[in-house]
């Protein structure tokens, strides 16, 4: 088969989706109900009475509270255990997203979203979605790489079968770009350095771990701040702390997850002798290891050029 007849049968192979279901109507886990409404409401801060008080709601001549339209999607989501265990009746996105992989097309970005509401939902209501291609576009060239912009429309219904809305999913199959190039190690995020802080990143440059201290009242204070919180004095100079603490309270973060970060890893308060506390990083320590109270020394992390930040081990290993 030549180059030319090869790629053809596979632009056939792909248009032969346009149209076609890959997800037969799936109905969602829950009702419509109102614990899932606050709790939406209250993450998003959208204060509309008419989600969560019945009364306001009919003053706006609805028979009661509805749910925010832009629910709908949660009406109808799988739990996390459900996303990774194998997928029932998915067997049309899966045999998609193979033909796209055998295109090269091996990465995807989300582009738009765009939602038609036609009903709003009630509490009692059952959500259900199918989900079909509505277009493959021919290759395009983006800045990502070559790819293809796949369009799906998701049609939500109700318990009698009518539609209440649409949601046009558009997703970029591409080629990820070849750099040829390592990528460059990854960096810590940067700390917000500002006028009040600025003393204590330039001192961890040199290993030295200063505290902000009030010449007014002498008083030590962490973070650092432009006033003092016991006089009220803007006057200030610095205490170079000895680099001795203790665990104030702890955890082992495993999420997110950054490249400049080997998970999981401690994040600590640590109780200086001086009586200040900082947030900081514990190193040379298992997590299993780590308890409240545990005596911890300083250690100097020299993360990349531009950023050293203080560490703490615990006292039994410190280097002799
Ligand atoms: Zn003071």
């Amino acid at each position: 088969m030549s180059g030319d007849r090869r790629q053809e049968e596979y632009e056939e192979r792909l248009q032969s989706f346009t149209g076609r279901e890959l997800r037969p109507r799936t109905p969602g886990q829950d009702p419509v109900n109102q614990p899932m409404i606050r709790h939406w409401a209250e993450a998003m801060g959208d204060t509309d009475p008419v989600y969560t008080d019945a009364g306001a709601a009919r003053a706006t001549g609805r028979d009661g509270v509805v749910a925010p339209a832009s629910m709908v999607q949660a009406w109808t989501m799988r739990g996390y255990a459900a996303t990774v265990g194998p997928r029932g009746g998915e067997d049309g996105f899966d045999a998609l997203v193979a033909l796209l992989d055998e295109g090269g097309y091996t990465s995807v970005v989300a582009t738009d979203s765009e939602f038609t509401f036609l009903r709003e939902l009630v509490p009692g209501d059952r959500v259900a979605v199918s989900e079909s291609v509505e277009s493959i576009s021919a290759q395009k060239r983006t800045g990502l790489g070559p790819g293809r912009f796949v369009t799906t429309v998701k049609t939500y219904t109700d318990a009698d079968g009518e539609t209440v809305a649409t949601q046009r999913w558009r997703t970029l199959r591409f080629r990820p770009a070849k750099t040829g190039e390592t990528p460059a190690p990854a960096l810590r995020p940067r700390p917000a350095v500002n006028r009040d802080n600025a003393f204590f990143f330039e001192g961890a440059k040199h290993h030295r771990l200063l505290i902000q201290r009030c010449t007014g009242c002498a008083l030590l204070r962490h973070p650092p701040g432009p006033c003092c919180p016991a006089c009220g004095s803007l006057e200030w100079d610095t205490a170079e702390a000895g680099g001795r603490g203790e665990v104030y309270s702890f955890v082992v973060s495993h999420h997110p997850k950054h490249p400049a970060f080997d998970t999981p890893y401690l994040v600590a308060v640590v109780a200086l002798a001086e009586g200040t506390r900082l947030i900081t990083n514990l190193t040379g320590v298992a997590p299993e290891d780590v308890t409240i109270g545990m005596p911890v020394v300083l250690d100097w992390l020299d993360a990349d050029p531009d950023l050293t930040l203080p560490v703490f081990r615990p006292a039994a290993t410190e280097a002799p």
